[in-house]
């Protein structure tokens, strides 16, 4: 039987979809390659393009293959633009969800691994942040996820089908074999975004606020590699075909980095001075965002392999530094 990762050509779900063909998996990748790229599709994948929200689209491709699991990344995350279009959010992470849920429950599929986010918690209360922590989203995006969060937990009770939602903290980094690596249009994440100045393709990189309330003023972030975020998927995939019950994970390093030392690690790792400029604060930015992962590693056997930033960037920047325009390079 195979795997089926809806957004597999996206960031998260190609790296995935690499690990899972890595461990001799049987893989089907269904994109509507909106946001995602084609050439970052595993060649022993097999594609089809299409969009979660077309049921017969769905209900077609659960005819044609075998899929025993569905893994769901297929999703829009651009904090800005949810706050600018909302309704893109709904539409396509929710109303999107809500088909591909329709669709499994008439096709007897009953397993899923989904993305959610660091976002579902807004302003944390404590750091680490736990599963258990108040979910009080500062944005619509956040907002989205927690209500596909809440949507599964209802329509498991009523159907029967199993669910791991997976919150991501600051995923970063690229397939170690260079390969495959990020690629946003607009680009709005901070590595991506420092990496384009050795690059010869921005004078410098904003730091967004220096008066916050931490060691050196600048935000706090807990960043994840993408083939960590990918492992997790995995194991998710295996907790859940072993029969356990439906449940949500944290997924970071569990430890917290610095804008500043981000900056400081790329510099070090690009040999490039990276000119750094303080902009103003963005809106709905937190301080600090750790995560508590022990409920992954105890339940869920995970276990994060590339906790060194600068390992991190050294990924990153070997897939930027070949890829200066992403897949059309
Ligand atoms: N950031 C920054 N300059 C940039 C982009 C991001 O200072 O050009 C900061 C941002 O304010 C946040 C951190 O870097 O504190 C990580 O931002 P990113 O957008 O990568 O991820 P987020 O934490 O929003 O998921």
């Amino acid at each position: 039987m195979a795997i089926l990762v809806l957004g597999g050509a996206g960031y998260i779900g190609s790296h995935t979809v690499f690990e899972l063909i890595d461990k001799g998996e049987d893989v089907v990748v269904a994109d509507n390659l909106q946001t995602g790229h084609r050439e970052s599709v595993h060649s022993k994948a097999r594609f089809y393009k299409g969009d979660i929200r077309d049921e017969a689209f769905l209900n077609d491709l659960f005819k044609k293959e075998n899929i025993s699991s569905v893994i769901h990344f297929a999703a829009n995350s651009l904090v800005g633009e949810s706050m600018t279009d909302p309704l893109k959010y709904y539409d396509n992470n929710l109303y999107g969800t809500m088909i591909l849920l329709k669709s499994m429950i008439s096709n007897g599929i009953d397993k899923i691994v989904f993305s959610s986010t660091a976002a579902t918690y807004g302003e944390p209360e404590s750091i680490p942040i736990l599963e258990t922590d108040k979910t009080e989203p500062t944005n619509t995006y956040g907002e989205t996820k927690l209500s596909m969060e809440k949507m599964f937990k209802w329509v498991s009770q009523a159907h029967g089908l199993r669910y791991v939602s997976l919150r991501y903290f600051n995923a970063c980094g690229a397939h170690i074999s260079g390969k495959i690596g990020e690629d946003h249009s607009p680009e709005t994440h901070l590595i991506p975004l420092i990496l384009q100045v050795p690059n010869g393709k921005r004078e410098f990189v904003s730091i967004f606020g220096d008066d916050y309330k931490t060691k050196d003023g600048t935000c706090i972030r807990d960043y994840i590699h993408v083939t960590d975020l990918a492992q997790a998927h995995i194991q998710a995939v295996k907790y859940l075909a072993e029969g356990n019950k439906s449940d949500i994970f944290n997924l970071g390093n569990g430890v917290g980095f610095s804008v500043n030392e981000v900056i400081e690690t790329a510099r070090k790792v690009t040999g490039h001075p990276i000119p750094a400029k303080i902009s103003p604060r963005r809106a709905g930015d937190p301080a600090i965002l750790i995560a508590s992962s022990k409920k992954a590693k105890n339940i869920l056997g995970w276990k994060p392999k590339h906790d060194s930033l600068e390992e991190i960037i050294e990924t990153a920047w070997r897939w930027h530094k070949n890829h200066p325009d992403g897949y059309n390079s």
